[in-house]
């Protein structure tokens, strides 16, 4: 009995004196705790004011990326004369970056006559050719050639989407009248509105000028009809005959090949013999 109740106040002793080094060890982790919680939420508040920076630093690093890999790819290899061909190439319709590479090798092989006579056709399209103040044909002066000549009829003016369009119709020497070169034509897919192209510029014509009738010949394709459709809806208030280009068969051409589309507008611009 005395030896187990001497193992016991052993016991006892042991356990008070690991309680009081328990309980000053708390007391001294408690601050230690509270030092601790509180170094976490400044780093969490931290962490909270960083992270829109460092988006919006990988959004910018993403963005000039392609462009540092382009400027350090190109420039350290390539003159800074041929990647600004290549840029100047690249902005023209129809052509990539590829075919500009391609069109700049070749100027650098060819003869020197030929990039410099194609460095002044350009200077000269700028300076010398303009837009018709009347009709908006190509010209060297004010009036094109057909605006400024008497013997055409001044009663009629054929609307047409492109220059090109007019050399066309020259060409069959069937119109004597005038035109009026849209420079487009309506296609609010593409962008092209009623104000991208020169319509309002044909309804000031109309009402300044002595015009009987307006001949629409705008492209027969999905935005020619529709811009056909818009001038006819303009025009006619204006008390002007509004007549559209007849479509049908091809001159030369056979029945049994036309396609549908063409033979029903054939039969529909039908007349009498
Ligand atoms: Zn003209």
């Amino acid at each position: 009995m005395g030896l187990r109740s001497r193992g016991r106040n052993t016991e006892h002793k042991r356990n008070s004196v690991l309680a009081s080094r328990l309980s000053s060890l708390a007391s001294r982790l408690s601050p230690l705790a509270s030092r601790l919680s509180s170094l976490a939420s400044r780093l969490s508040s931290l962490v909270s004011r960083l992270s829109p920076l460092v988006s919006r630093l990988s959004s910018l690093v993403s963005r000039l990326l392609p462009y540092m890999m382009h400027q350090t790819h190109d420039i350290q290899i390539l003159p800074a004369p041929l990647i600004r061909l290549i840029e100047e190439l690249s902005r023209l319709p129809g052509i990539g970056p590829k075919t500009a590479s391609r069109l700049t090798f070749f100027l650098l092989r060819a003869p020197d006559d030929l990039p410099r006579a194609l460095a002044e056709a350009l200077i000269a399209l700028k300076e010398q050719v303009q837009f018709c103040s009347r009709c908006y044909f190509i010209t060297q002066s004010d009036l094109c050639a057909i605006c400024a000549n008497p013997a055409r009829d001044q009663r009629v003016i054929c609307v047409v989407e492109e220059p090109l369009d007019v050399v066309a119709i020259e060409r069959t020497g069937a119109y004597r009248g005038l035109y009026h070169v849209l420079h487009g034509r309506i296609a609010p897919l593409e962008g092209m509105n009623r104000e991208d192209i020169y319509f309002d510029e044909l309804l000031d014509r109309v009402r300044a000028e002595p015009v009987d009738e307006v001949i629409i010949a705008t492209n027969p394709n999905l935005e020619g009809e529709a811009t056909a459709f818009h001038l006819q809806r303009a025009l006619t208030p204006l008390g002007v005959r509004v007549t559209r280009l007849a479509r049908g068969l091809p001159t030369g051409g056979d029945l049994e090949w036309a396609d549908p589309g063409t033979l029903s507008s054939a039969l529909e611009g039908r007349r009498e013999m």
